[in-house]
């Protein structure tokens, strides 16, 4: 058995004004992809996994993925994915294809790229060769990707511990398919619906018993997996918006049943799926007097994991003007880690810190602090955090304590908040602040959740904003709930 490894991963906030070319992409080819995945949690490593545990012969052609930024230039596109493409072609016949994708990629010249990597791959394989993709459910899922790959499997878990389990079921599903053990039929259903980013954490309602829901779908007789798709509201595509996804063993009938099923079931909820959180100034008043931290506050506005900007101060101005200390947080500002260096360790200065990507996420704060820490930025997580990462570098980073009693967290590059060995590699222990901020909405949960007292969702502006009525869209179809509340779904 001969088996293509591949994946193209981006998930494109359309509103960033950071577009996503071929420099940003991180490019890896051959064994340099299991050397990066290997005993992680990622959807590479449950692929890698399985595949070698079958003998399904794997071989590792290229994966191409980058942060959660704007649009893909057409250039990104042609150079990366036709290298892909030339791979899968002159390195077969093949046996199967896996293919680690995220499911909300669009480029200047496709809304739905994922479907059209699909579609490619499907004209280079034929007809009969099985194709298993492994996504995030993060995914505006279109009938076109449906049609082409022969399984898709979804993260079910937000934040999304479970990257390597669901590549692994997808794995499985595509050797059964292989060995003529199994015959997947998927169906794919999309109401007009859209949950908000602040309702989608799926250990709480009301999404916990729709994904109850969901699991005993796949317990059902003649059931391989089905998917609940939150759908990526940053990325103004027609497709955007929530999908259900049904693969069943050779009866298409049962697959559209279910998908239908769990579609219906979530339309019922929808009232519950739309977001109502609390300002900044709301979220900082509870913070500050609540009878013991850390409170975590959750940067909706700048969900770095969302493709903002990571530098947004909304936050960090309101704690300013309202006297809160004890207060943590990052910021992106290369700018203000090279002053930091200058100054050196020990030194005091003053200085402006974030709100330099755009205007769309606060203006740069003026502080006056002492340096604490200089560090090189690169750490290590070996829990099951959100995607399953290992190793993270967020550049020179500089740990500056201000005299309004903030500590913030200086990076040279955009990281996420999903790891706590962030704060712990330059010596910050975020378990003796009141306020701790996060930029993220889920993601941060894993890391945080052990030591916040309370976890506020905080409705900042930005790019990610829980206020979808602050976007303006082109493209998304209509009507679509809640922005038009008289839609329909039969
Ligand atoms: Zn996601």
């Amino acid at each position: 058995m001969r088996t293509a490894l591949a994946g193209f991963s981006h998930e494109t906030n359309t509103f960033s004004s950071v577009p996503a070319t071929y420099e940003r992409f991180q490019v890896l080819r051959g064994d340099e992809i299991p050397r990066r995945h290997e005993n992680a949690h990622s959807s590479l490593t449950g692929l890698i996994e399985v595949g070698r545990e079958r003998a399904m012969g794997l071989v590792p052609l290229l994966y191409a993925s980058t942060g959660p930024i704007g649009m893909i230039s057409k250039d990104a596109f042609d150079r990366i994915v036709g290298e892909m493409l030339a791979m899968i072609r002159d390195q077969g016949p093949w046996d199967a294809v896996l293919l680690a994708n995220h499911g909300a990629a669009v480029s200047e010249e496709y809304s739905d790229v994922d479907g059209e990597i699909a579609a490619r791959v499907r004209a280079i394989v034929g007809p009969r060769v099985p194709i298993g993709m492994a996504m995030d459910l993060h995914g505006n899922i279109t009938q076109r990707m449906i049609e082409q790959a022969t399984v898709v499997t979804f993260y079910r878990e937000n934040p999304h511990v479970d990257a390597r389990e669901r590549a692994r079921e997808c794995a499985e599903i595509v050797h059964r398919t292989v060995v003529g053990e199994v015959r997947p039929a998927m169906a794919l259903e999309t109401p007009p619906l859209v949950i908000n980013i602040v309702k989608q954490h799926t250990g709480s309602e009301p999404l916990k018993s729709l994904m109850a829901e969901c699991e005993a779908v796949i317990r059902r007789p003649g059931m391989l997996s089905a998917s609940v798709i939150q759908g990526y509201p940053y990325a103004d595509v027609p497709e955007m918006g929530m999908g259900f996804l049904a693969v069943a063993d050779g009866d298409p009938a049962l697959a559209r049943e279910m998908a239908r099923h769990l579609a219906r079931r979530a339309w019922e909820m929808r009232e519950q799926f739309v977001g109502h959180t609390p300002s900044p100034r709301e979220a900082l008043a509870r913070a500050a007097q609540a009878e013991r931290g850390p409170v975590v506050l959750m940067d909706v506005g700048d969900n770095i994991g969302g493709g903002s900007t990571a530098d947004s101060t909304f936050l960090l101005a309101e704690a300013q003007r309202m006297g809160v200390r004890s207060y943590l947080q990052t910021l992106y500002d290369p700018e203000a880690v090279q002053a930091c260096a200058r100054a050196g360790v020990g030194a005091e200065l003053t200085l402006k810190v974030g709100g330099k990507t755009d205007d769309r996420h606060g203006e740069p704060v003026e502080v006056t602090g002492h340096v604490r820490v200089l560090g090189d930025g690169k750490f290590e997580e070996l829990k099951p955090i959100h995607g399953g990462g290992r190793y993270s570098d967020q550049g020179l980073t500089a740990v500056l304590d201000t005299t309004d009693g903030h500590t913030l967290v200086l990076t040279s590059r955009r990281a996420g908040n999903t790891s706590i060995q962030q704060m712990y590699s330059v010596g910050v222990q975020p378990e003796r602040y009141k306020v701790v901020v996060a930029k993220g909405v889920q993601s941060p949960r894993p890391a945080y959740e052990p030591i916040a007292a309370e976890i506020v969702l905080v409705n900042t502006p930005g790019v990610t904003s829980s206020d979808l009525s602050s976007f303006e869209y082109k493209r998304r179809r209509r009507p679509l709930f809640p922005f038009e509340r008289e839609a329909t779904y039969p």
